[in-house]
């Protein structure tokens, strides 16, 4: 079973430990669901685990908006 408390279950983790070339690829490469536009970037990004998978959260440089960018397993892969 899963618990549903797992909601609450965020693993911070440290963005700016990434290399600098794949902070900017994550700041420039966004979908924005509020502009509807892809490559808006982010500001203040912040990652976290979760389920599992892990997030990168920002805000949309044009419109301010939460951006959140999701991911997949072998993105964060370590080799
Ligand atoms: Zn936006």
């Amino acid at each position: 079973m899963i618990d549903q408390k797992m909601n609450e279950n965020r693993v911070p983790r440290d963005f700016y430990a990434r290399d600098p070339e794949e902070q900017q690829l994550f700041l420039t490469d966004t979908w924005c669901d509020h502009c509807q536009q892809l490559g808006l970037g982010m500001r203040d990004p912040e990652e976290y685990e979760l389920f599992g998978m892990i997030f990168i959260e920002g805000k949309c440089c044009q419109c301010g908006e939460a951006v959140l960018t999701e991911l997949t397993e072998d993105e964060f892969d370590d080799e």
